[in-house]
């Protein structure tokens, strides 16, 4: 284990795991009748609960760092929140985190931070609400930035598989800078980590991307030029969150491409923080469209950046001049 930024390490790794413990929860009370409702309060709930948890472990632990999340509980407050409010009281609880409504709030806002700060923290407390929705990949993910570099990176996968375990095992994926990306089972905190490399094919013809579920998040007719071009024949793993990086960094895929819907859309850090470390400590690169690389000083949002391309780093170049031949007018 490396020495430094052993003790956020620790508390990271710790907070994530508490907050997929109510993720999960959460997912397995919806029922069929909710799901053809459409009804987003599930995800609501756990949305709040999972930056509750992870706010609580940070403020414990390192209570001068600022959290960049992505919730507020501005619409916890109000009176119309209270059933909100008091159903993620509980779920927290279930999760041993026993809180009165106040301080759950107060712990969701202190992810309130949207400035660049020489050090904080960035947290998507479900990345991926649509798959978590439909029952299928989502992430929780939890960076820690130092005067704009990616230190450690956290990835909770509830749902993705472990090697041969059983379906639902889930991941929990983690990189300090320098040192590597590693994965254990979800709940299996004492299992000898596996250390992760991305894939080392180097022909993009024998690649296989990965790209968003949501056409509204990256174009899927621009990621199908690009595939004819480079001559990919696999169909695309199209996958919600971050859980996307880590199919990257483990070698499930070889790319991910997140190309711009439109003209002006930045991306949020706590979309990208964690993902980008570990798939750089597994050996790819991770750079905008344009090539390059993402720029962390600047608050909440990517502002100097377009989408994201991330490679095992032997086609980097390849893909991004295939992005650029391809791009739409709207684009170029
Ligand atoms: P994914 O699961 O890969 O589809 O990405 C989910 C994330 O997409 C959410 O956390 C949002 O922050 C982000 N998002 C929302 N709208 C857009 C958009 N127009 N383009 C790219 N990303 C978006
Ligand atoms: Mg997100």
């Amino acid at each position: 284990m490396p020495a430094s930024f052993q003790r956020e390490l620790q508390t990271a790794v710790t907070a994530v795991r508490q907050a997929a413990i109510v993720c999960r929860s959460v997912q397995s009370a919806m029922t069929t009748a909710s799901l053809a409702k459409k009804d987003k309060s599930p995800v609501t709930v756990a949305d709040f609960g999972s930056q509750a948890v992870i706010c609580r472990r940070l403020q414990l632990d390192f209570p001068d760092d600022p959290v960049i999340g992505e919730e507020g509980a501005a619409e916890l407050r109000l009176p119309s929140g209270v059933d909100f409010l008091n159903r993620t009281v509980h779920e927290c609880a279930a999760a041993g985190v026993v809180a009165s409504a106040v301080e759950i709030c107060d712990w969701i806002d202190r992810g309130g931070t949207s400035e660049y700060r020489p050090r904080f923290w960035t947290l998507d407390p479900i990345d991926g609400t649509k798959g978590f929705l439909r029952k299928e990949q989502y992430a929780i993910s939890l960076a820690l930035l130092v005067n704009g570099q990616i230190e450690i990176g956290v990835l909770g996968c509830p749902n993705m598989p472990f090697e041969n375990k059983p379906d639902g095992t889930g991941v929990l994926a983690w990189a300090v800078r320098g040192h590597g990306a590693w994965m254990q089972p979800m709940s299996e905190p004492d299992a000898t980590p596996t250390r992760m490399t991305v894939t080392q094919i180097s022909k993009t013809a024998d690649m296989r991307f990965c790209e968003s579920v949501e056409s509204g998040h990256s174009s899927h007719d621009w990621s199908g030029l690009i595939a004819s071009q480079l001559g990919m024949q696999l169909e695309p793993i199209r996958m919600d969150s971050q859980c996307k990086y880590l199919a990257v960094a483990r070698g499930d895929a070889d790319l991910y491409l997140r190309l711009p819907t439109r003209k002006g859309y930045q991306e949020k850090i706590w979309d990208h923080a964690g993902g980008i470390l570990v798939v750089r400590e597994a050996g790819g690169e991770v750079t905008d469209i344009d090539g390059k690389a993402p720029d962390f000083r600047q608050g909440s949002s990517l502002t100097q950046n377009e989408g994201m391309v991330v490679t095992n780093g032997l086609a980097h170049a390849a893909v991004i001049a295939a992005i650029k031949t391809h791009a739409p007018a709207e684009m170029a």
